[in-house]
């Protein structure tokens, strides 16, 4: 084992603070990774502050993690020292259900190994995220990061790029499709890129009135501000998906109203509480409701490579490392442009 430093909360109620932790040392499959940046996830805030049951502390969060590669053990075949590599939100699945072989070992039947909050292997009691300096991972959880794409600016492609990715292209999401993303944070700006890159027409809703201007940029063809009920009115029956990306309580049934006959809205976003589903709006045009979680390891390498050929990143905001916390209630008030990205040099050297 060696040690390294990260970032942890110990209790739902702590700030983050400087943490010593262990990291097994390279098994023959395993890849050390050097953490350059770590993308900053509205989950790594639900799981920190236990607004999701079964937070195990000290938490160390961050699965939108990129860097170079250290050391590899005997047996890696994929990587060598020096490769631009990430890790998301996984690092190891069962590999033997049915969900791991068609690649979908995000709903490994056993349960994937995430990233952070999981049991772990050799000796560590749980995992630990990329608010860290270093992180070992077995060479099939690794990602290939496209050479030309800016390392900092990819990061969020671990973890808000695939978890927008995998629902739009299961949807069959392009040419033609007239695609909703609510909310524009982290997964929903990378929502509009990738769907806008698909071909779709896509419409923004949001909240916050300041960042229509944004959200054209970004690439959306329409703003739609969520608060105006009458402009909410004047969009009923005209979509044919919706991806519905906030991390609070809000009304799901203005957005199935939204949707054409079997029109689908997808759930990415994880509110603390259970949110009212009134199902006269889903009966009456045949709607679907679905949720996405993440996705797999080869779709992650498909987005990535993806992204690289046509240069879509996340929009970012470079912290330092001791400036997590008020990074966190920025998100909370939605005010992140639109993505937080942790600068890992800023690591202090030793806690
Ligand atoms: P984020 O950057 O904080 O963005 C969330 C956005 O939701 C905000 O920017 C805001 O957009 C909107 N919003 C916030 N509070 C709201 C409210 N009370 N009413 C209406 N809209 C509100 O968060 P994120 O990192 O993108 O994550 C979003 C959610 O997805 C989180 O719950 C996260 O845990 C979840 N998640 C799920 C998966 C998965 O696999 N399913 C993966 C990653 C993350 P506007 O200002 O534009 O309204
Ligand atoms: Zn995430
Ligand atoms: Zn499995």
């Amino acid at each position: 084992m060696f040690a390294c430093t990260g970032y942890a909360a110990t209790a739902a109620d702590a700030r983050l603070a400087p943490f010593s932790l262990d990291r097994r040392d390279p098994g023959p499959r395993d890849v050390r990774i050097d953490i350059t940046h770590c993308g900053v996830c509205h989950s790594d805030i639900h799981t920190a502050r236990s607004e999701w049951p079964g937070t195990l502390y000290p938490c160390v969060p961050g699965h939108e993690i990129v860097g170079r590669v250290a050391e590899v053990g005997a047996e890696v075949t994929k990587y060598k020292v020096g490769d631009q590599v990430g890790v998301g939100c996984m690092v190891d699945s069962c590999r033997e259900c049915e969900s791991c072989r068609a690649g979908l070992e995000q709903y490994c039947e056993p349960g994937a190994r995430f990233t952070y909050n999981s049991p772990d292997i050799g000796g560590l009691s749980h995992t630990f995220g990329g608010y860290a300096q270093a992180v070992v991972v077995d060479q099939d959880f690794v990602l290939r990061i496209p050479e030309g794409l800016d390392l900092a600016a990819a990061a969020p492609l671990l973890c808000a790029g695939i978890t927008t990715w995998s629902p739009l292209r299961h949807w069959g999401i392009g040419p033609g499709k007239r695609v909703g993303v609510v909310g524009l944070g982290g997964l929903g700006h990378m929502g509009v890129k990738l769907a806008v890159a698909m071909g779709a027409e896509v419409t923004l809703f949001t909240t916050s009135a300041n960042k229509a201007e944004d959200g054209r940029r970004l690439g959306a063809h329409r703003v739609v501000i969520s608060r105006d009920a009458d402009a909410m009115k004047a969009e009923a029956g005209r979509f044919d998906f919706i991806l519905d990306c906030v991390s609070a309580q809000h009304d799901i049934n203005a957005y199935f109203a939204l949707l054409r006959l079997d029109g689908a809205l997808v759930q990415v976003g994880l509110p603390e509480k259970p949110i009212e589903v009134q199902m006269f709006s889903l009966v009456g045009k045949r709607r679907t409701f679905a949720g996405s979680l993440i996705g797999g390891i080869a779709e992650t390498q498909e987005m990535l490579d993806f992204c690289g050929e046509h240069g879509i990143t996340a929009d970012i905001e470079m912290i330092a490392m001791d400036e997590i916390n008020e990074a966190y209630e920025r998100m909370i008030a939605s005010d992140v442009k639109y993505r937080f990205v942790i600068d890992m040099a800023t690591m202090p050297k030793a806690a």
